[in-house]
């Protein structure tokens, strides 16, 4: 091929490929530029976006799916069945259905499941060696030299006593107006006219006897008619006789708590520390005679 000819079909091919060739370079080059536009772009507007997108568009669209099954509960709550929440805890305990019962129509009445140790009539129907207490206008009075216990055996409970100190006062200490409700017959607390009337702490009215004292004394006068509503949790010994768990005492002095979950350390005695000794699961509850005319009445008690 001649010369010239050649350079000019080569200059027709180049001038065909050419711009291709440098709109390519160019698209190349460009193109990282644009991806980083885009992403610039991308990148700026996302915080935007974002809450945009969260709270704008994605927000109504939740609140909408949220809202919308619940106004359609609401509208069927009568009748449709509660729907379980996924995240509620369930402890999967079978409990029996509490039982329904009728609460006294006063406070001190006893409610319909309590057991009615002494109703002002006969002291004897639920006490054994309760002869020689007298019993006079709905109230029995201390006398003799026996305590009574109940012929019924108790564990755990709730108590309840009305109880008066004579109005006349005779003697000081412990030797005015001291009685004692003994729990399971082994754990005193302890019944004194704690009126003006100084005695240890630990063996004043709604003490534990030598184990703890109230945590407020909460004595009416002498002659006056006082409650004790007592909550006893009896304790547990193993087979070995070693102590499983201990009792423990809640008690309400004229609707006062005076003592609060008290742990005992053992039975309560005048003459040695407080000490376990296995008993049976259940025993007789023990009104004391301590030589005082003290008075009882209303006096009823609950299994728990
Ligand atoms: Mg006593």
């Amino acid at each position: 091929m001649p010369r010239l000819l050649r350079f000019a079909v080569w200059s027709c091919i180049l001038s065909v490929v050419a711009p291709s060739w440098a709109v390519g370079a160019d698209d190349a080059r460009k193109a990282p530029e644009k991806n980083v536009v885009e992403k610039k772009a991308t990148a700026t507007k996302s915080p935007e976006a974002k809450p945009e997108k969260s709270s704008a568009a994605k927000k109504p669209a939740d609140a909408d799916k949220s809202a919308g099954p619940k106004k359609t509960d609401d509208a069927k709550k009568p009748a449709a069945p509660p729907k379980k929440n996924p995240r509620e805890y369930v402890s999967g305990k079978k409990w029996n259905e509490p039982t329904v019962i009728t609460p006294g129509a006063e406070p001190a009445a006893p409610p319909s499941d309590a057991i009615i140790l002494f109703d002002g009539k006969d002291l004897t129907k639920e006490f054994v060696d309760a002869d020689e207490w007298t019993v006079a206008d709905g109230v029995a009075t201390v006398a003799g030299s026996k305590s009574v216990k109940t012929r019924r055996s108790f564990g755990s409970c709730q108590l309840h006593i009305e109880w008066a100190a004579p109005a006349k006062v005779n003697g000081t200490g412990q030797g005015r107006g001291n009685s004692g409700a003994y729990l399971m017959n082994t754990y005193e607390v302890q019944i004194l006219d704690s009126y003006e009337n100084e005695t240890y702490f630990d063996g004043q009215a709604a003490s534990i006897y030598k184990q703890k004292p109230p945590l407020v004394n909460a004595c009416r006068k002498p002659g006056e008619w006082q409650t004790y509503d007592i909550i006893f949790t009896a304790p547990k010994f193993a087979d070995d006789g070693k102590l499983v768990s201990p009792a423990y005492v809640t008690v309400l002095h004229n609707g006062v708590l005076v003592q609060n979950h008290f742990e005992l350390a053992g039975g309560t005695y005048f003459d040695r520390p407080p000490a376990y000794a296995k008993h049976a699961p259940k025993l007789p509850l023990q009104l004391q005679n301590h030589g005082n005319p003290m008075r009882f009445r209303n006096i009823w008690i609950r299994e728990l």
